[in-house]
């Protein structure tokens, strides 16, 4: 059966797998255009280097606002670092922190906030700088979706303290799991260096499974076989009623921190001379499709703003209810076209969270939840394919 993958991944050939080393920050630093960047085994710990490093420098802080609809491993990251996650609603109808919220949870206690590039969008940094500089507090810039966005001619994750990305399957460029670090600021990059040099090791073990995986991935990411990976174990999930399960967001407690080998370096350092070309496609094809979506009453589908170029590895929309989503979803989920959704909860309601974030009223981050879908932009989304979903979309949104 042919099945999309639910977000855009830049494919790998087999010839990437042959043998070989590289530096692969080092190449990543050169075609971001960002100070020297720092490599990690995930998102998550590259986070978690960063929190170790920050916690050093303002030892009687402990907590680290993050936006209340986010990635579940960002919670489990700051609380592997010692700290606690507070909560911040989102503004209406939208991914960002609200301000006035952010204003309010941030104080003498908080280490750092998390503005978070959602879905390849270019999240507002500016108003988390200015609460943080007046809360003596670190500004940690998510961009673990945004590999690649820029705005104002510059990538993102420079605005804040410090900034990451990730390498996860599923987020572009990947090397199965990887993450990348930097800051503006050397004294800042040096104790995320030395960070790195206290909490990770090698491990062999971790790179012979991380090898195979990554080789799995090459093999096996083509619509003609992801079925077998990605639509049944979706479709069972589903059928289980474990949506968590169905978008893998069923993280458990441990999170891996160890070096990347120099061979996974080397495959993601073949493929990055062909990911300029492959976000310049996606580009131009989500920016086809938002128009159609645009035409689609009561739907909200996010766009860049003026001087941002994001990335678009799927489409992130909002339906004027969660009945209609969830209409939309029993048709689309599970038909094979990379119809998904992104977090499923607000992340007090994940309840392998519940001894690591307080219950909080967030009735804007529980309604993005379940008001919003994701559409895959990979290239192989036929617009046949992509029309079929827009007529799904235009009768439940307006029944
Ligand atoms: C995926 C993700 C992370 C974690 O990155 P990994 O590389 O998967 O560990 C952090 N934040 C956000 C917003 C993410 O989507």
């Amino acid at each position: 059966m042919r099945e999309l993958p639910p977000t855009a991944g830049l494919p790998l050939n087999v010839t990437d797998l042959r043998p070989g080393s590289a530096d692969f920050a080092a190449q990543a630093t050169a075609w971001l255009g960002t100070p020297p960047l720092q490599l990690e085994c995930s998102g998550t710990a590259a986070l978690v280097v960063t929190l170790h490093a920050m916690r050093k420098l303002k030892p009687e802080r402990h907590e680290v606002v993050v936006p209340a609809w986010t990635c579940p491993l960002v919670a489990l990251a700051i609380h592997r670092a010692g700290l606690v996650p507070r909560l911040c609603d989102l503004a209406p109808d939208h991914y960002d922190m609200d301000a006035e919220q952010l204003a309010a949870v941030t104080g003498p206690d908080t280490l750092a906030i998390v503005p978070t590039h959602i879905a390849g969008r270019v999240a507002d940094v500016h108003t988390s700088n200015t609460i943080a500089r007046r809360a003596g507090a670190f500004v940690i810039e998510d961009a673990a979706q945004a590999t690649g966005a820029r705005q104002d001619g510059r990538s993102v994750g420079l605005l804040g303290d410090a900034g990451f990305f990730s390498l996860a399957v599923g987020k572009g460029l990947t090397l199965f799991e990887g993450g990348l670090l930097t800051a503006r600021d050397s004294a800042m990059r040096d104790a995320l260096m030395a960070s790195h040099n206290d909490i990770i090791h090698a491990d062999p073990r971790m790179d012979r499974q991380r090898a195979l995986e990554l080789t799995g991935y090459a093999l096996m990411y083509r619509p003609s076989l992801l079925s077998l990976v990605y639509g049944n174990p979706l479709r069972k999930a589903l059928a289980a009623n474990d949506p968590v399960a169905a978008v893998g967001d069923d993280f458990g407690p441990d999170i891996p921190l160890h070096t990347v080998s120099r061979w996974r370096q080397a495959v993601g350092a073949r493929a990055l001379p062909r990911l300029h070309g492959f976000l310049q496609e996606t580009r131009k094809q989500a920016q086809r499709r938002l128009e159609r979506l645009r035409r689609i009453p009561g739907i909200v589908a996010f766009d860049d703003a003026a001087g941002d170029e994001g990335v678009w590895p799927f489409l992130l929309l909002l339906m004027p209810s969660e009945t209609a989503r969830d209409a939309a979803l029993k048709e689309l989920w599970t038909a094979g076209l990379g119809v998904s959704r992104l977090f499923i909860h607000a992340l007090p309601d994940y309840g392998y969270l519940r001894d690591i974030v307080a219950p909080t009223a967030l009735p804007r981050a529980r309604d993005f939840a379940a008001r919003s879908l994701t559409i895959s932009n990979s290239l192989w989304l036929r617009d046949s394919e992509f029309a079929r979903i827009c007529d799904v979309l235009e009768r439940t949104a307006s029944g």
